[in-house]
């Protein structure tokens, strides 16, 4: 699709839950607009690309006239295999994407009427997928680093989360095994562009062997030198709003085995802090569900490594926000 039928998409799309409930009346209303956003209008045979094609199954499948394959709407996305109708998905967009502060599984649960938690919670990740993108800029040119422990409800069990933050804008989280030179090498490589100047509060791992050239302000400060003025201000105000984010709408009940994906979500909300655009953010989302490859439940619960972002391939994916 072009980048302006794109932009048309989400400029049409619904701000407020009255218009919403117009626009998304019916499951055909939603999957007008899926089929709008994946194929620009026109379904095309996912095997031989042809747009001769017939509806079957109340339009929910079609059949090709050229090679006589099936296409379901939802084949190759994250909605595929899907049981549940457009018309829920969509509302869960709506809900995830208009809330500042997310929503937890509980809440979906409760919205959507699911029986199941864990039908909440599968939809929560993948939607989660598809509220973060992979092609976003490294950071800089000024950026603070600092590392933080987190979660461990009613244990003693802390996760490390490294923060890199540009002083009043984007932010990138990653949850770590730990903070040796090799892991905040990859870190900054991943995340902040080559000669951003880098403040940090001197941790002896911050050096040039993991920032490599990129000039560097160590700076050690005293509780009452914190107070009168942080070098690492944007990271603590990251850290205490993250914290309560994980408490709050997530009832501290993030396990460390998803924490990426809890920080991946953070990120993206945090970067659009100031953008207005609640269409813009779930028209978003929808584009990304057509656009993601699917996530099996399967997947979600048995692959998913803690710290997966150092996985042991050693090759860092990007952080996603
Ligand atoms: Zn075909």
């Amino acid at each position: 699709m072009t980048e302006r039928k794109q932009d048309d998409l989400w400029r049409d799309f619904p701000k407020t839950a009255t218009e919403f409930e117009a626009r998304f009346a019916t499951e055909e209303d939603c999957r007008g607009y899926w089929i709008e956003a994946r194929w620009g209008g026109q379904p095309a045979c996912a095997r031989c690309n042809s747009t001769r094609v017939w509806s079957e199954r109340g339009g929910f499948l079609f059949e090709c006239a050229e090679c006589g394959h099936q296409t379901s709407l939802t084949s190759g996305t994250l909605l595929e295999k899907t049981r549940k109708p457009f018309k829920v998905w969509f509302r869960a967009v709506f809900e995830i994407s208009t809330r500042r502060t997310g929503i937890s599984a509980k809440d979906l649960q409760r919205i959507l009427g699911f029986g199941s938690y864990r039908t909440a919670w599968t939809w929560l990740h993948k939607l989660r997928a598809a509220m973060v993108r992979s092609d976003s800029e490294a950071l800089g040119p000024f950026v603070q680093i600092d590392e933080a422990l987190v979660g461990g409800k009613g244990g003693p069990h802390k996760e490390l989360v490294l923060i890199a933050a540009e002083a009043g804008g984007r932010v990138r989280l990653a949850h770590v095994e730990n903070n040796d030179a090799g892991t905040l090498k990859r870190f900054a490589d991943g995340q902040i562009a080559a000669g951003t100047h880098v403040v940090t509060d001197g941790h002896a791992g911050y050096n040039s062997e993991s920032l490599g050239k990129r000039p560097h302000d160590a700076v050690v400060q005293t509780k009452p030198e914190r107070r009168e003025n942080d070098a690492v201000q944007s990271c603590h105000w990251t850290i205490s709003l993250l914290k309560r984010w994980l408490l709050g709408t997530h009832a501290g009940a993030v396990r460390d085995k998803h924490l990426q994906a809890y920080l991946d979500e953070f990120a993206f909300r945090y970067n659009r802090r100031k953008t207005k655009g609640v269409g813009r953010i779930a028209a978003r989302v929808i584009e990304q569900l057509v656009g993601h490859a699917p996530l099996p439940t399967r997947r979600i619960i048995k692959e998913t490594k803690r710290c997966r972002w150092f996985a042991p391939s050693q090759t860092a994916p990007e952080l996603r926000a």
